[in-house]
Formats: C-alpha cells, structure tokens, sequence
C-alpha cells in the first residue's frame, strides 16, 4: 500500500487549482490519498475529491511556518510520497519540510510514475536539453514539487473521505518579520483556458499574432504560442506552451503555422479538440490533430473572426 499525501496550498483563502490535478494523479499512482489543508477549514469541495482523507490544520499561518507544522504531521504519519504544487508558497513549504525531515527533494516535474514501489520523478533538466527520470531511494518520505497544468483534475466525485484536524504542538518564534505585502493583480490564465488560440513560426509576425489574439478575444480564449515564434519576438514568453513552457489541457486547441515539434507537442496534447491549419499537408502536427486544415493560416483567423464576430 502507497500512501500519498496532496498538499493543498491555499491562495486568499481559497485552494490552489491544481491541488485537484495532483490528487487525481495522486490516485492514479497509490492506494491511499491523504489532502493536507493548513489554513481556512475546506468545505468538502469538488477540488478536494478522490482523496480518501482531509487532514486540516486551522494555524493561518505563513510559509516557513507551515513548513514547520508540515514537518510535525509528516512525522506523526509517516506517509511515503508528498506532493505539492510548483507555486511559490508551496515550494516553499516544500523546501523547509524536506530540510527538516532531511529528505529530498525534486522540483517541477513534468511527470511521474511509481517503478517497484518506488516514485519516479520525471522533469527536464540541464535547460531542457535532457529529460531526466529522478528517484529518492535511501530517505523518506519522497517529496516532488509538480509544474502546474501537467495533469488532468479529477473528474469522477466518488467515495467517502474521512476528515481529521491535526493540532501541532508550540512552533518556535517567527524567524522572519512581515513588513508588507502587495497582491498582484490576477492575469489571464493560459492554463486554465477553456480555449487557446496558437500560432507558430509560420504566423511570420507581430502584426500576425495580433489577429490570433483578435479570434482569441472573439471566442473567449487565449493566445499561445511555439518557443520558434517567441524566439522570434512575435510573442512573449508567456504565452509559449511546450516542454519549456506552459502545459496547457484546453478543451479546444486551435493551432497555426505550427509543425508539431515533440516538444511542443509535450505542452498541449492533453487539449480535448485539436485542429491545424498548415500550408504543409505533412506539417507532423496534422497526426495529432481532430481536424487538419491544409491552408494559410491567414485566410483562416481572417474568416473565423468575420463569421463568428456575427
Ligand atoms: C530543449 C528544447 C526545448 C524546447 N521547448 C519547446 C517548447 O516548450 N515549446 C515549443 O513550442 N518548442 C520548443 N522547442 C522548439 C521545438 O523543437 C521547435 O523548434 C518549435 O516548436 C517549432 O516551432 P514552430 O512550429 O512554430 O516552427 P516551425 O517548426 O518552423 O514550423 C512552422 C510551420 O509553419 C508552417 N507554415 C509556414 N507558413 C504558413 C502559413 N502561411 N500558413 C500556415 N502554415 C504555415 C510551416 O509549414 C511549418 O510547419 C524546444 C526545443 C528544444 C531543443
């Protein structure tokens, strides 16, 4: 049996969106799934589905603090894997927990598999230039911070959870003083988009992605892009999806003047519905496409924006 316990990070109060894609591969890889929540007690809610247990603690307290009272549960239960989602409070709750428990530690993985019982931490390394297959095999637990949008959330509202409140013991005095802090402004997401409208090397500028982002505003979508056309200054970095850029699981993919490189391909094949309009009848994006559009991509967005702006 492999117990793998989800830490559920909290963002103004609310949880963090992909606490739900890590419990659902969470329970794609063990047999017992525990939701760690430290903060605001969670209502039972969708996000926290497929886990077998909530275990809450009502401390609000900071990062370097909840790593702390992490340590404290992590020692008291003894789970074998945890994993958190790469957003920055918490990696770093991570990072205090793993130095605590001196375990390791293996940041934004793109993947993961359970080999002999033991977990198998996939992520780029060296720049992207080598995929590399990470394992933990002398400490305990082993721990894996995991880039945003690499799973699908889980879907299926099934089975019972049992919900217990952890009550930590005294954490030593704050180390740090909080002077201020300053919320950002939310952006746009390109991950959570429902709809991502993506151009490659082949939309051949500027001007060009300024007309994806036009379709994009009609359909209630987002703009991405390939790393040829960000390195190429047609968009920024962003919005570039791949294995060196964001993952992306949209319900609708639409791709233009995009080859289909592996690497690419490694940020949106997740997407529900994918169609591709190419000038090349052998662009290799075409044997992962729903729908493949043999045509210059212009002619397309210039149609799509008339018809749908209707
Ligand atoms: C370590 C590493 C990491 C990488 N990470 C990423 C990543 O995260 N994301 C990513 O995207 N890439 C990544 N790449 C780059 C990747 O290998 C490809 O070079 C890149 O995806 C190609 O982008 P593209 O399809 O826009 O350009 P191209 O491969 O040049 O393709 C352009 C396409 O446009 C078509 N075209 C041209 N004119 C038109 C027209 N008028 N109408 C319609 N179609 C037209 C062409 O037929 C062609 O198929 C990475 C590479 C390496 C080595």
């Amino acid at each position: 049996m492999i117990n793998i316990w989800v830490w559920c990070g909290m963002v103004n109060d609310s949880l963090e969106p992909d606490s739900a894609m890590l419990i659902a591969k969470a329970r794609e890889l063990g047999s017992c799934i525990t939701a760690v929540v430290i903060g605001k007690k969670p209502d039972l809610a969708d996000s926290l589905r497929g886990a077998d247990m909530i275990l809450w603690c009502g401390e609000s307290a900071r990062a370097w603090k909840k790593g702390e009272i992490l340590t404290q549960m992590l020692k008291t239960y003894l789970p074998d894997i945890v994993l958190f989602p790469a957003a920055s409070e918490s990696s770093l709750v991570a990072a205090h927990a793993a130095v605590q428990l001196e375990t390791g530690l293996c940041a934004d993985c793109t993947d993961l598999r359970i080999e002999d019982g033991q977990l198998i931490m996939h992520r780029p390394a060296f720049g992207g230039g080598v995929e590399a297959d990470i394992v933990c095999p002398h400490h305990r637990p082993q721990m894996a911070t995991v880039r945003t949008g690499v799973f699908a959330p889980y879907v299926q509202a099934e089975g019972k959870q049992e919900y217990e409140e952890f009550l930590p013991k005294a954490v030593i005095q704050e180390p740090i003083k909080l002077i201020s802090s300053v919320m950002l402004p939310a952006s746009k997401n390109l991950q959570n988009a429902d709809i991502i409208v993506a151009g490659g090397l082949g939309v051949g500028s500027r001007e060009g992605f300024a007309l994806l982002q036009e379709l994009a505003d009609v359909l209630g979508g987002q703009v991405g892009a390939t790393r040829a056309a960000v390195d190429a200054g047609f968009a920024s970095w962003k919005h570039q999806i791949g294995q060196t850029g964001h993952m992306v699981h949209p319900k609708l993919y639409l791709a233009f003047g995009i080859s289909g490189a592996i690497q690419h391909i490694a940020g949106m094949h997740g997407a529900e519905c994918i169609i591709s309009v190419n000038t090349d009848p052998r662009a290799p994006i075409f044997s992962y496409s729903d729908f493949a559009i043999t045509a210059d991509w212009k002619s397309i967005v210039s149609q799509l924006i008339v018809r749908l702006s209707k």
